[in-house]
C-alpha cells in the first residue's frame, strides 16, 4: 500500500496561529499536513535551557490546539531528537515539503538544522524555511536593513485561514516521560501565562492603559513591572510576531494621545530584529567575545562570588532584589538586567561567560539572538558600544527611592528602617533595633567594594579597549553590523 502524502510544518518560535506563512503555505499546498512541535532531549539538558522555557512552550501549543480544535487540526508534540522524529514520519508518510520560519539559534540548533537538512534531501524533500521578523540569512553587512524591515513591518499581517479537515491519526512512539509530561503540565502562576491569546491580553492592556508611562517608568523596577509592554515572552516564543504587536501599537487610536510612549516602545521592536540579526550572523557570541580581542581580558573568577551573584546574597540589596525578583518571576527590566551584568562581570570581576546561562535559564523571554549580544554589550566585550558600569546603590537610590522593590524581593529587609535600605550595613546598631536584622546573619555584608572594584574594573576594561586587537576588530564588527552613515 503506498504511503499518504504529506506536508509537514515544523512549529519552533512560532506558536501561534495567525500571521504565520509556513502554515499559510501548507494551507495553500491542498494536501494534508502534520504540525510538529519538539522537545530534543539534547537541547533540553543544554545549560541555556529551564523547565519555565519548556512550560512555556508546552502551554502554548495547547492553547494552539483549543484554537484549532473546531478545523479538526492539531499540534502534535514529539520527545525526541529531531532527526530521528523526521526520520519516523517519513518511514510512515510520504513526505513531500517541511515548511518553518528559520530560526537564529544557538551552534547547538544550528548543527541540529544542519542534520534535519541532510536527511530531508537525501529522501528529496524540500525544506521551505522563511525568514522571520525581518531576520535575513546570508547578509555581509546592513546595508538597506532598516529600509527593508520597514517595508516588512508595513506589509499587512496574514490573516490565516484554516479549511476544515479529516481528522489525521497521528501515530508516534515519541511520548513524554512521566516525570517531564508532570514538570510540564505544573506551571508556576508567578509567571506570566503563556499563549496566543494571553500575548494579545497583555498587548491590548499596554495601548489601552498600561503603556502612557511607558518612557517615565521604564528604568524602575516596580513601576516598569506594569508600564513596560511585557510581550517579550510572546515574542519570544512566537505566540505575536514582531508585526503584529508593532502594527496593533501603530493603529491604535490611543497612539496619538501616546505618542512618544508608543514610540520608545516601538523602537525598541525594531532593536529586537536588529539584535536578533546580529546573531543570526555570528552565533559564535553564545561563546566568544563578540570583540576577540577580548579573549584575552583576564578575570579573577571568584566562584564565591558568582554563587552569590546567582542566589541574589550579594549584601547590595537591589541586586540581590533584582535576582529574587528574575528567579520568581522570570522578568525584570532592561536597566535592572543591564546592571545585574555589570556587577557580575565588573564589580565580581567575573567573566561574563560565567553568569550567562544562569539569566537565560532564568528569563521567561530567553531569546538567544537578544541575550548574548545584550549580555556582552553590558560585559564591555564588543568594543564598539561605550562601556556603562552601573552602581547599585546609586540605581536603587534613583529608581526605587522608598526602597519598595528591594522589601518586597528581599524579604529579610522588609522591615529595615528605609533610610538604609540602599546601604544597610551603614544602619549602627541602635538604627537595628527596633527592626531585629542583625548584618551578617539575616543578611550579608557587601562581598565587595563598590568604589574599588569599580576603579579596578573601569581602568582594566578601558585600559583594553586600546589594545590593537580590539581596535582591529572594531572595524570588522562595525562594517558587519552597523548602517554606513
Ligand atoms: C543582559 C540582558 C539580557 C537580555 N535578554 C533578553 C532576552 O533573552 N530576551 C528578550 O526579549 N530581551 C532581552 N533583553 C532585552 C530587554 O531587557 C527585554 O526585551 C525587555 O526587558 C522586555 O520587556 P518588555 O516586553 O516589557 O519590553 P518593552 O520595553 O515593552 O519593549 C517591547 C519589546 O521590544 C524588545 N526589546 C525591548 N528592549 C530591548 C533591548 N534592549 N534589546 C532588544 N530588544 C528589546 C523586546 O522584544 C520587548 O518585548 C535583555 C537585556 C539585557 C540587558
Amino acid at each position: 500500500m503506498s504511503k499518504p502524502e504529506v506536508n509537514i510544518v515544523w512549529l519552533k518560535r512560532d506558536l501561534r496561529t495567525q500571521d504565520h506563512v509556513p502554515i499559510q503555505q501548507a494551507e495553500n499546498s491542498g494536501l494534508p499536513y502534520l504540525l510538529l512541535f519538539l522537545y530534543e532531549p539534547s537541547l533540553i539538558e543544554y545549560p541555556d535551557t529551564s523547565d519555565r522555557h519548556l512550560q512555556f512552550c508546552y502551554h502554548s501549543v495547547n492553547q494552539m490546539n483549543e484554537t484549532l480544535a473546531k478545523t479538526n487540526q492539531t499540534v502534535t508534540q514529539c520527545y525526541g531528537e529531531a532527526v530521528d522524529v523526521f526520520a519516523h514520519f517519513i518511514s510512515i508518510y510520504s513526505v513531500q515539503n517541511v515548511f518553518s520560519y528559520s530560526e537564529s539559534g544557538i551552534k547547538l540548533t544550528w548543527k541540529r538544522d544542519k542534520a534535519v537538512k541532510r536527511l530531508l534531501d537525501r529522501k528529496e524533500i524540500t525544506w521551505h524555511e522563511f525568514q522571520r521578523d525581518n531576520v535575513l540569512r546570508g547578509i555581509k553587512n546592513r546595508d538597506n536593513w532598516d529600509k527593508m524591515w520597514y517595508h516588512n513591518m508595513n506589509q499587512m499581517a496574514l490573516t490565516n485561514t484554516y479549511s476544515p479537515k479529516e481528522k489525521m491519526e497521528v501515530n508516534h512512539p515519541f511520548s513524554f516521560p512521566k516525570e517531564v509530561k508532570k514538570t510540564l503540565e505544573n506551571y508556576p502562576r508567578s509567571f506570566q501565562p503563556a499563549g496566543e491569546k494571553n500575548g494579545w491580553k497583555y498587548l491590548e492592556s499596554f495601548v489601552k492603559d498600561r503603556g502612557k508611562n511607558y518612557n517615565r517608568h521604564i528604568s524602575k523596577p516596580t513601576e516598569s513591572r506594569l508600564s513596560c509592554g511585557r510581550i517579550s515572552p510572546y515574542l519570544s516564543w512566537g505566540n505575536l510576531s514582531v508585526k503584529q504587536a508593532s502594527q496593533f501599537v501603530v493603529s491604535h487610536p490611543n497612539s496619538h494621545k501616546n505618542k512618544r510612549a508608543f514610540d520608545g516602545m516601538l523602537t525598541r521592536l525594531k532593536w529586537h530584529c536588529h539584535f536578533i540579526q546580529k546573531f543570526e550572523v555570528e552565533c559564535e557570541y553564545e561563546t566568544d567575545c563578540v570583540n576577540p580581542g577580548y579573549e584575552t581580558l583576564e578575570h579573577d573568577n571568584n566562584s564565591d562570588f558568582l554563587e552569590a551573584w546567582k542566589q541574589g546574597k550579594t549584601g547590595y540589596p537591589l541586586v540581590d532584589a533584582c535576582m529574587q525578583a528574575v528567579i520568581e518571576t522570570g522578568w525584570i527590566n532592561f536597566r535592572m538586567r543591564a546592571m545585574l551584568v555589570s556587577f557580575l562581570c565588573f564589580n565580581l570581576d567575573n567573566d561574563w561567560r560565567k553568569g550567562v546561562y544562569h539569566l537565560a535559564q532564568q528569563f521567561l523571554d530567553y531569546e538567544p539572538g537578544i541575550h548574548y549580544p545584550q549580555f556582552q554589550m553590558q560585559a564591555g566585550t564588543t568594543g564598539i558600544n561605550t562601556v556603562r558600569m552601573y552602581n547599585p546603590i546609586k540605581q536603587s537610590q534613583d529608581n526605587d527611592p522608598e526602597g519598595i522593590f528591594i522589601k518586597k524581593w528581599v524579604p529579610e529587609l522588609t522591615d529595615f528602617p528605609t533610610k538604609f535600605i540602599h546601604e544597610p550595613w551603614k544602619a549602627t546598631k541602635i538604627d537595628l533595633i527596633d527592626c531585629g536584622v542583625t548584618l551578617g546573619e539575616d543578611y550579608p555584608l557587601p562581598i565587595v567594594d563598590l568604589k574599588e572594584t569599580a576603579k579596578v574594573a573601569r581602568d582594566k576594561i578601558w585600559g583594553h579597549r586600546k589594545t590593537p586587537e580590539v581596535r582591529e576588530n572594531k572595524r570588522r564588527i562595525v562594517h558587519l553590523h552597523t548602517r554606513k552613515r
